[in-house]
């Protein structure tokens, strides 16, 4: 680490950039006070509601629903935003150089950049498989579902293929079985590279989603590796090809090379090494936090804890340009929440799973709560805004359970 302590002619409102501001950045900017001169650079205007995207593949939400202006929320907190990408970071110097050659100083610098789509080098993927990473990525997707089910069954049903089983891909797929519970139109594969679906998580999983995926045509290949995507076509390491009309990339996701530009990591493709106070390894006056830190314990990278990074990130810059010491990050364990369209939503928590339609009604709340955190309906177009939010997500929470009962189906709310 550079031995670069608090700088001695710190100004009285020492100067503080904060860069990226989704879940980590923008909480850091909502913690930081008035006695510090923040600014805050992302390149996109939309702080983005990551978790409830897929919802955008069945339409059951739209862009507007998780999207929240970034100049406003930063504004609010009394701080100036600047959307510009920060193409490297001098530390020894105290400097964010920025897109276009601007640049700015800085007394220290909180980065939270998350990660960037990666297709591991599968020839053929950047081109035609499309990302899974952002809301215009997933719109995008639902707009294409809906044209193939507008084009309808000619010789064949149109064909979707979802490469990875993981957390997203299982959760893209229950929202276009959402839609095929309402009239089948497509066939869809679903390619998960590890044994199982959602390898990470408990395998009661993996058998409740084969289970409801039985009603529909749906293939679903576990140890299949994708080596190539072409236009109409996905090669898997087996020698298969998969006739294609969409293809949906989830799930992979690589350092920013931010990070290695600026020294924060020792080599490309590495996360950036923090204490466990969220003090960047290399350099002690810069902090990285959310997905793109790299913790003495390993993290999931998961929006809370992005979150609660953030909070304490702001804390410990505060401490460190005070010359206090710094507080260690905890990190609070929270259940995830798996939905898999209206079929179910799985609570994991630990090595225990509760299944059940019902639990739908606990992501809608964590979302709809988090989103009126971050945005206090206090203005008339904030409440019209969060109003709108509580309406549509109200009817997409309620519709689904009463589907269920009325099918029969059990309302079923096991432990495994
Ligand atoms: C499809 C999907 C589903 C998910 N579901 C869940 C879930 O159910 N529950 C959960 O807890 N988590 C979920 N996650 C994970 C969660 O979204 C991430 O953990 C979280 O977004 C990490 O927050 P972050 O602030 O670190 O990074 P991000 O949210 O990725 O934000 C990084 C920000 O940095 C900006 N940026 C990048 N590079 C630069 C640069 N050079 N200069 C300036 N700005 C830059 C970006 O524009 C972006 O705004 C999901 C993620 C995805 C993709």
């Amino acid at each position: 680490m550079s031995t670069r302590r608090r700088p001695a002619a710190t100004p009285a409102r020492p100067r503080v950039a904060v860069v990226g501001a989704n879940f980590a950045g923008l909480r850091v900017a909502q913690s930081l006070g008035d006695g510090f001169e923040v600014t805050v650079f992302d390149p996109a205007p939309w702080f983005e509601w990551l978790p409830n995207i897929h919802e955008l593949l069945s339409g059951a939400k739209r862009a507007a629903d998780l999207r929240l202006p970034r100049a406003r929320l930063v504004k609010r907190a009394g701080h100036r935003f600047v959307r510009a990408e920060v193409t490297r970071i001098d530390a020894r110097r105290g400097r964010a150089l920025l897109a276009g050659g601007k640049s700015l100083e800085f007394d220290a610098c909180i980065v939270a950049v998350g990660g960037v789509h990666d297709t591991f080098g599968v020839r053929g993927a950047d081109r035609h498989a499309l990302a899974f990473k952002g809301v215009d990525d997933c719109a995008g997707i639902g707009r294409e579902i809906a044209r193939l089910r507008r084009r309808g069954a000619r010789a064949q049903r149109p064909q979707v293929v979802i490469v990875g089983g993981g957390l997203e891909g299982i959760e893209g797929l229950g929202e276009i079985l959402r839609g095929e519970r309402r009239r089948r139109s497509l066939d869809v594969t679903l390619v998960e590279s590890g044994p199982r679906l959602m390898p990470d998580l408990p395998p009661a999983l993996d058998a409740r989603v084969r289970a409801h995926c039985a009603a529909f045509d749906v293939r679903l290949l576990t140890r299949a590796r994708v080596t190539a995507v072409t236009p109409r076509r996905v090669r898997l390491d087996s020698g298969e090809l998969l006739r294609s009309d969409l293809t949906i990339w989830t799930g992979g996701s690589a350092p920013s090379p931010l990070l290695r530009a600026s020294g924060l990591a020792s080599r490309a493709g590495q996360w950036a090494e923090v204490t466990a106070a969220l003090q960047s390894r290399r350099h002690a006056n810069v902090f990285v936090i959310g997905d793109a830190a790299a913790l003495p314990s390993p993290l999931s990278k998961q929006a809370y804890h992005a979150l609660d990074m953030g909070k304490c990130a702001a804390d410990n810059v505060s401490r460190w340009l005070g010359g206090r010491p710094l507080r260690r990050f905890r990190p609070a364990p929270k259940p995830i929440l798996v939905a898999f369209g209206d079929l179910d939503t799985f609570l994991v928590a630990g090595r225990r799973v509760l299944a059940s339609p019902a639990l739908a009604a606990a992501k809608e709340g964590i979302y709809q709560l988090t989103m009126a955190q971050l945005d206090p309906p206090l203005a008339p177009a904030t409440l019209r805004a969060a109003t709108t939010r509580l309406r549509r997500g109200a009817s997409q929470v309620s519709q689904p359970t009463l589907a269920l009962l009325q099918r029969g189906l059990p309302r079923k709310t096991g432990a495994a």
